[in-house]
């Protein structure tokens, strides 16, 4: 099956019990048994309810994966990761990573024993030093959040092969119409299902896809033993969702295409990150590893002032400021003092995150609308 059709019927068969053509909600936290050792598949709603179940197929099928697993959280997800290593274990990942992950990483997993390696994964030539023995786990992030930079997945994936290290992909801005590290050779993708799969700023989940049956056995052992499980109504609602995603990363692609051009022709602008742009520094792994380049881009202003920049993200219309991206909805954001407000200050500059940075998410509006907020918007300052 393509995309276009995997999106609308993968995982999803009429109700068995009443022809209906959407996946009935199963609203419920246990099962009846016939007898104490039997059940049709389904004994307690922590470890198996068949609303998720449908879900989990379809994400299997759209990341090209055999297993999906859901849970509560994009964040719930990365936390079953990490819980498959032990104390003294180590982990490479990127100094630009989602500052969620950062948090979770630095702040709760080194506390139990796991040393976490931040470097700069544009660049596979810092891999290697950091590579020993008690390697476990590669965490990729790409496209990264905010400056755009992108990872060459495959080459990373080469690199550490022989080592046994698990390879996880971070596929949230890219969802998997654009990018499927599976079959670039990585071992798990996590997603923040909240973002594009979603698609409509309605629902808090994550999600791990996986094609090695041993990663799926202990990852579907910690769900179940930990509980960051999503509930049937939000797991309906993604499935929901998920029927229009290629039509809607399709509108976000080329929107995000014209408000990058825009942006780079404007003349109060500074930089543009989009790795569209063929100077972007890795533009030409962006486009063999993807099949567009999204609706995600972040820019600066000539005048560098956090004054500045507020000036505009108040005087836009059609923009709504807010944190998250993925949806419908075009959303302004301002990392400085949003997202990435808990980096210190000279710090931040110095990774490129400068007082007047702005990171939009490109809706699926019209995009003559959304240039012309922007355009009115820049005209202001
Ligand atoms: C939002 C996000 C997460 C965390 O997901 P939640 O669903 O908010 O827990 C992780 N990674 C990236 C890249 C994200 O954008």
């Amino acid at each position: 099956m393509k995309f276009g059709t995997k999106v609308v019927h993968a995982g999803v068969e009429p109700d068995p019990s009443t022809g209906a053509i959407m996946t009935p909600i199963y609203q419920t936290s246990t099962y009846v048994q016939e007898s104490p050792a039997q059940h049709k598949g389904y004994a307690y709603a922590r470890g198996a309810n068949p609303t998720r179940n449908a879900l989990q197929k379809s994400l299997a099928a759209l990341e090209n994966g055999k297993h999906a697993i859901c849970f509560s959280s994009g964040m719930g997800a990365t936390d079953a990761v990490i819980k498959l290593l032990s104390p003294g274990d180590e982990v490479i990942t990127s100094h630009d990573l989602y500052g969620g992950s950062y948090r979770m990483f630095r702040r709760v997993f080194e506390k139990y024993g796991i040393k976490f390696h931040f470097t700069d994964l544009t660049d596979l030539k810092n891999i290697g030093p950091l590579l020993n023995d008690n390697t476990k786990l590669l965490w990729i992030e790409t496209p990264t959040n905010p400056l755009m930079n992108i990872v060459d997945i495959k080459g990373a994936v080469d690199l550490v092969k022989k080592k046994k290290v698990i390879v996880a992909v971070d596929n949230t801005f890219a969802s998997p119409y654009l990018q499927n590290p599976l079959d670039l050779g990585a071992d798990i993708v996590m997603h923040s299902v909240t973002k594009y799969l979603g698609g409509h700023s309605d629902v808090i989940m994550g999600a791990l896809v996986t094609n090695d049956d041993k990663l799926y056995q202990d990852l579907h052992f910690i769900m179940n033993s930990c509980g960051a499980v999503p509930g049937p109504q939000d797991s309906f609602l993604v499935l929901r969702g998920i029927k229009t995603l290629h039509l809607r990363m399709e509108r976000h692609c080329f929107n995000g295409k014209i408000v990058a051009e825009y942006l780079r022709s404007h003349p109060k602008v500074g930089k543009v990150y989009w790795p569209g742009f063929s100077d972007h520094p890795n533009h030409a792994v962006a486009r063999s590893q993807m099949k567009d380049f999204g609706g995600m881009l972040s820019f600066t202003l000539k005048d560098d002032s956090i004054e500045t920049a507020t000036k505009l993200m108040e005087s836009v219309k059609i923009f709504s400021l807010a944190e998250s991206l993925g949806g419908v909805e075009s959303l302004i954001n301002h990392p400085a003092s949003m997202t990435h407000a808990s980096i210190p200050k000279e710090e931040r500059i110095k990774n490129g995150l400068v007082d007047s940075l702005i990171r939009l998410s490109i809706g699926i509006e019209d995009s003559e609308d959304i240039v012309a907020d922007l355009d009115q918007a820049l005209k202001g300052l």
